[in-house]
């Protein structure tokens, strides 16, 4: 920012960020086509004098704070929307049909934002520097990865970020060591048995017959195998086989998907799986072809970092402690790498995100960007003086 000008009052940057977030929420984008919200971001981040990071993904804005040599903290916020029609009725909905921000992206933007100014405000005394990671395509589950591949985290050595939550009061704090979400996985499987006519179905091999069978024996498996103090889901979503009345059609299809908690028993799990679909076809006398496909792992909160994370907030912030949930967030990706924690924070909403009527307090945007600021901070100084935690990463 221009040294001319008197830095902004806490309430006047509250209302910046108001209205900051009410345009990103007229104007959402979808993952991987966040264009327009990267400029902006970009143009504001240019405009307080914040230093652009060069970057080889279209969308998405790396930046960064700090002079002084030392650790180096990241700040996360989501960027994309949803193709969802907005039906909230708040007064800056959104202008492009069919996408909205339903998951409440455009909060953790103004927030990031927000904590990006004051810690501007307090460069030149930082023991390091933060790192400012706008990320894209969060809901496609894929822009973590591409942050990372894109070298953004090279130099890092601990990661903050929240998201916004409904059922919880306006800029209250949830925070939770160890696992706090769901790992994704998703199968697809194919049954190829004989075709044959529907009188006569010794003269061929039933792949529907087959397939009732395996519906019934992996839902066993959640009920009967795993231990009931673990969480576990697996859901079946979508079938299809044969086309008419009187033929017993060669293929049959299942997909679905498996939400774990525990990096074990997301192993245990697939192995499960792939025996119970295995042998099932094999009494069947169909063939089974299983595709697997590994999705994010579970957000899993460094307990050294949370514990300081959880006493610098209760500072300026009530908290709570946050509960597990099975779905998802691939702010997971970068705790495979380096240690982090990432919070919710209370929107005041009673509308869950993804829903066309979601709305998030306006009133979270100074928390969340209080929370970015005073974390880092506070982050920075823990990671300088201990110097066990600082480990050099450079090689990412
Ligand atoms: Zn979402
Ligand atoms: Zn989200």
């Amino acid at each position: 920012m221009s040294t001319n000008h008197k830095p902004l009052s806490k309430k006047q940057l509250e209302e910046t960020l108001i209205q900051y977030r009410h345009h990103f929420h007229e104007y959402p984008e979808l993952a991987n086509r966040e264009f327009k919200t990267t400029e902006t971001i970009k143009a504001i981040l240019t405009k307080w004098g914040i230093k652009l990071l060069p970057t080889n993904l279209k969308t998405g804005v790396f930046a960064e704070i700090g002079t002084n040599v030392g650790p180096t903290v990241a700040l996360r916020a989501d960027i994309d929307a949803l193709p969802i029609q907005e039906e909230s009725g708040v007064p800056f909905s959104s202008k492009v049909p069919g996408v909205m921000h339903a998951c409440g992206h455009d909060t953790h933007i103004a927030s990031l934002l927000g904590g990006a100014y004051l810690l501007k405000q307090l460069e030149a005394s930082l023991p390091g520097k933060v790192r400012l990671l706008f990320q894209l395509s969060e809901e496609d589950k894929e822009g973590a990865l591409q942050v990372i591949n894109d070298g953004q985290l090279k130099g890092v050595n601990a990661i903050i970020g929240f998201h916004n939550t409904p059922h919880q009061p306006i800029g209250h704090v949830g925070l939770r060591s160890g696992i706090t979400t769901g790992a994704i996985d998703k199968f697809k499987v194919t049954l190829t048995g004989v075709g044959t006519h529907a009188s006569a179905p010794q003269n061929g091999e039933d792949p529907i017959a087959a397939l009732g069978y395996e519906i019934t024996e992996l839902q066993s498996l959640i009920s009967r195998e795993l231990d009931p103090f673990k969480a576990a889901v697996l859901s079946i979503t979508h079938l299809s086989a044969g086309n008419t009345w009187n033929v017993i059609p060669s293929i049959a299809f299942f997909e679905g998907t498996v939400r774990t908690a525990d990096k074990n028993v997301r192993q245990e799990i697939k192995d499960r799986f792939f025996k119970i679909v295995n042998y099932t076809a094999l009494a069947h006398n169909v063939k089974a072809d299983i595709n697997w496909y590994a999705g994010d792992p579970s957000v899993d909160n460094d307990p050294t970092l949370t514990k300081i994370v959880k006493d610098e907030t209760a500072k300026f912030a009530p908290i709570y402690v946050q509960e597990q949930q099975l779905g998802s967030d691939d702010f997971s990706c970068y705790q495979d790498i380096i240690p982090g924690v990432y919070a919710n924070i209370g929107n005041g909403g009673q509308v869950s995100l993804h829903n066309s009527h979601f709305t998030a307090s306006d009133h979270l945007l100074i928390v969340g960007a209080t929370f970015f600021e005073k974390n880092a901070v506070r982050l920075l100084k823990d990671l300088k003086t201990n110097h066990q935690r600082v480990n050099n990463n450079d090689s990412l």
